[in-house]
């Protein structure tokens, strides 16, 4: 019980810090925590904002799909939520929301170039994935294949939003700032670039200092 109320916290807390970096705004998103128990997760439920989440209002949900005693509709994005944490143990806390600058480069098709030292250690890759064949949402079927690779932590959904996952709530949400900060930083490049007709930019090839001594012969 004192694992689900300091979940039930910390959702809320990361959800008013989303909000407030007008990150997500309205009740579209959602964000999910893994109980310790690592069988059930808490999750927004349906048409709650990020800023109206309370104790009672969130949602506890097994990963077997059932859904404990709740007043509120299930998010429409439980499933891939759900099976984020059924294929990776590594998986806590999942944080997906509809970030403009970011979710701006999906929709024209364009993968975020991972251009800063941060981004490039932190996130490594961005992967794009379009919308589903029907032309609808992307589900667990386009997004759990993504994200069988272990490395992958930050995903970016055409027409739709991001995905930060991480081993707590406030390591997936600083994924979802590092991604819109980084769309954010693309688009001023790119459009200082074209200003002074410049066509190459470097990139990073590595994040850190110890990420160069890594790389360096022996
Ligand atoms: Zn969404």
């Amino acid at each position: 019980m004192q694992d689900l109320t300091a979940k039930k916290d910390a959702l809320i807390a990361t959800a008013k810090r989303c909000f407030d970096l007008r990150l997500q705004t309205n009740a579209g998103g959602n964000l999910s925590v893994r109980l310790e128990s690592a069988d059930a997760i808490v999750i927004k439920p349906s048409g709650i904002g990020f800023n109206e989440c309370t104790r009672d209002n969130l949602q506890v949900v097994h990963l077997d799909g059932t859904i404990e005693p709740s007043d509120h509709k299930p998010s429409k994005d439980l499933g891939f939520h759900l099976d984020l944490y059924r294929i990776r143990a590594d998986i806590k806390a999942v944080v997906h929301c509809h970030s403009p600058w970011a979710t701006g480069y999906a929709s024209a098709g364009v993968e975020i170039p991972c251009l800063t030292v941060q981004t490039i250690e932190k996130i490594g890759r961005m992967p794009l994935i379009p919308l589903s064949p029907q032309g609808g949402p992307q589900t667990e079927i386009e997004i759990s294949p993504v994200f069988e690779d272990p490395k992958v932590v930050a995903a970016v959904l055409a027409n739709h939003g991001t995905i930060g996952v991480g081993s707590s709530l406030m390591k997936a949400q600083y994924l979802a700032e590092i991604i819109e900060e980084t769309a954010h930083i693309a688009f001023v490049r790119d459009a200082v670039m074209a200003a002074h007709g410049k066509k190459v930019a470097d990139l990073p090839r590595f994040g850190t200092a110890a990420d160069a001594d890594a790389s360096a012969p022996d």
